[in-house]
């Protein structure tokens, strides 16, 4: 694991993962489970949470997609380098 992911994941376990989660907090983590997703991480294991929210919450998962979406081309833009 890299320590890139390392991070990622110690700032999620940060977060209250048994809580249900507003979007506020939900924003919070957003730039973290994007960052994994983008990575291959299953996001349903790291921040079920997170998940839960996004699949009912229709703002937030659109905005986590556009996230995704900037990442992704960031990563792209990094291993074309
Ligand atoms: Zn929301």
């Amino acid at each position: 694991m890299d320590e890139k992911l390392r991070r990622l994941i110690d700032c999620i376990f940060d977060a209250h993962l048994d809580a249900i989660i507003d979007c506020e907090t939900c924003g919070s983590q957003f730039y973290c489970l994007a960052e994994m997703v983008a990575g291959g991480a299953d996001p349903v294991q790291l921040l079920p949470a997170v998940e839960d929210h996004l699949a009912c919450c229709p703002d937030c998962r659109e905005e986590y997609e556009a996230i995704l979406a900037i990442i992704r081309a960031e990563n792209q833009g990094l291993t074309t380098s």
